[in-house]
This record gives structure tokens, sequence and C-alpha cells, in this order.
């Protein structure tokens, strides 16, 4: 029986498609095909996937909304597993659950609708639950870490485990599951009771700073960069005379410079080679070095 075969039978009913290019899933519109691309419905399918590539010892990485990462041109090998389907929110008292797959924006606005406040950071960016826990993703002075009380997860070798926020060592776009390797299943969040009004106007506030600020209208990664300390990455880019520099397709916003935005058909090779010449730059210029906060991920071609 073929390894093809063999996955078939052992992962009946588990919907998943063969060299399906993943530039369309990916936010910068980039990247290569991923050998088996899965979407388990539930938390069972997904052990099933993560079980059977283990005993087969074939590569597996987990995706959420692919808003943090660039896949190289020639893709990634073995099991790339979308947590899309695993989309579950519910809301108890002030605390809100919400399965890894659970559209990030669409969790602050669910919170919005029970009037609880605590979220209203989150309202525009557009990862999972899963990636955000896992990149404590942030912004205008909230992040995750403030909010989350704990979160299930599956380990590498498919135990599944509940971890608490202080398990979870957070830091500056960091948490320990960049080192464990699990998967995040799904999280709660502890929210406290407020006013509509003032949350809706808060979340509106953030919204419209974002679509000043933000090159929203191209493909991008957010935030190329971490922020280094005592500085803004978007700042020293600019002030090396970055803005609008381009390499392939892919260039450096003129409105946010710390966005590369994906303008003419760019790769993930063309993004590699301006983050590269980007870092060495500001590094002349300002003596900065500036550290990735996009993840990059898969083969080149
Ligand atoms: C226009 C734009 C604006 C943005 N603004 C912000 C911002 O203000 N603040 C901010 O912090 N980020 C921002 N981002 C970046 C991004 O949205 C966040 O990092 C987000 O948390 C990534 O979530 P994701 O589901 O898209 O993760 P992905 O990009 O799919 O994955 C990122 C990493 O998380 C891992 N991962 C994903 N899901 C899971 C899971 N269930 N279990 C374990 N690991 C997992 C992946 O393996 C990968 O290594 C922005 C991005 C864009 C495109």
């Amino acid at each position: 029986m073929s390894v093809k075969e063999n996955m078939l039978e052992i992962l009946e009913g588990i919907d998943i498609r063969f060299k399906e290019p993943l530039h369309s899933y990916s936010y910068t519109k980039v990247g290569g095909e991923a050998d088996y691309l899965v979407f388990p419905r539930n938390h069972f399918e997904l052990a099933r996937v993560v079980k059977f590539a283990n005993q087969a010892d074939i590569p597996w990485m987990v995706l959420g909304n692919a808003s943090n990462i660039i896949v190289r041109d020639g893709g990634i090998r073995g099991f790339v597993i979308l947590c899309d389907k695993l989309n579950n929110v519910s809301v108890d008292g002030y605390t809100i659950e919400a399965e890894a797959g659970a559209n990030l924006i669409e969790t602050t606005r669910i919170a919005l609708r029970h009037s609880l406040t605590g979220f209203e950071f989150a309202c525009g960016i557009p990862g999972s639950v899963g990636g955000a826990v896992f990149m404590n993703a942030g912004a205008y002075g909230g992040e995750i870490s403030h909010i989350l009380q704990s979160c299930k997860v599956l380990t590498k070798d498919g135990e599944i485990e509940t971890l608490s926020a202080q398990d979870l060592a957070f830091g500056y776009r960091h948490s320990a599951i960049q080192e464990s390797g699990a998967v995040v299943l799904s999280a709660k969040f502890s929210l406290a009771p407020g006013n509509h009004q003032v949350i809706k106007q808060e979340m509106d506030r953030l919204t419209h700073l974002r679509e000043l600020k933000q090159p929203l209208e191209y493909p991008s990664c957010g935030s190329v960069f971490k922020r280094p300390v005592g500085h803004f990455a978007g700042q020293l880019i600019s002030e090396a005379g970055l803005k609008g520099y381009r390499i392939g397709g892919v260039e450096v916003s003129e409105k946010h410079a710390g966005f590369m935005i994906n303008v003419a058909d760019g790769t993930a090779k063309d993004y590699e080679d301006l983050i590269e010449s980007v870092i060495e730059k500001v590094k002349e210029h300002s003596g900065v070095t500036l550290e990735r906060e996009v993840r990059i991920l898969g083969e080149s071609k």
C-alpha cells in the first residue's frame, strides 16, 4: 500500500487536499504547495492527523489564519493543518471560550455583543485565536496575555493538557508554545462587564486608526519586525530612507514603513530578500538590528 493509500484509509472522512497551493490562504499571497493540507472539523480529527503523522514519521505543522507567516516558494513538506473549521465560541458570564480556529476579530465582536470589555485591543488583528495565543498578539497597549485565563493544547506527542496563563510564559510576541510545539485547541479569556456603547466607540476608534495608518488595501503580514527596545521599527526604516524600497513585487509600504506589501505578484523570495536588505540597511543607518516578527516557513524553490 502506498503512503497515500494508507493515509486515505487511516484518515478516512477527514478533509485532506493534496499538493494544495498555499498562496491563496496566506495574507501575503505568496507560497508554494503543501503536500497535504488538512481541515480538521474537531479536536478528534486533529489528534488523528497528528497521531498518524507521528507514526508515519511525516512532518506536520498547524496554521491559523496565515496572517503572520511567509510560506517559501517551494512550499511545505508533510501535513499543514488549518484550524479554521475549529471555530466555536461560547460565552459564560464574563468568560469567553473560543476554539483555536475562531477568527480573533469576530471573537472581539462577540465580546462587544455581550458588553464585555478587555478584548477591544484585538478588534483589528486578523489572526485566529490559536495564532494569537501562540504569538501573544497585541496592539494599542493590550495583548493576549492580559486576558488569557487558560488554554487547552494538544502536545507534540498527542496528549491533551490544560495550561494556565503562567504556564505559557508570555513575553513580547512570545509564548511557551513557540518552543513546545504544542497545538492550541481552545482558549478561555477573562473579560469584565462593560458598557456596550463605550466598548463600541473604542473598537471604532482603533479600527479608524488602523485604516489611517496601515496599508490594509494590499496583501501583507502586518508588522514584519518586532518593536526594538527604545525604538519603532517603522520609524527606523523610514529614517533609513527605505519607504517605497522594492525588490521584485514586494515593497516597503509608503503608508507604514513597518509593513511590506505585495504590490505586483511578489514571491516569498522577494519578501525574504527585502527583509534581509532592510535589516542590513537599518543596521548601517542606525546601528539597530531589527528582529523579524513574521515567521518564515517551508522550503525555497
Ligand atoms: C494587516 C495585518 C495587521 C496585523 N496587525 C497585528 C497587530 O496589531 N498585532 C499583532 O500582534 N499582530 C498583527 N498582525 C499579525 C497577525 O495577525 C498575528 O500575529 C496573529 O496572531 C497571527 O494569527 P494567525 O492565526 O494568522 O497565525 P498564523 O499566521 O496562521 O501562524 C502564525 C504562527 O502561529 C502558529 N499557530 C497558528 N495557529 C496555531 C495553533 N492553533 N496552535 C499552535 N500554533 C499555532 C503557526 O504555526 C505559526 O508559527 C497583523 C497582520 C496583518 C496581515
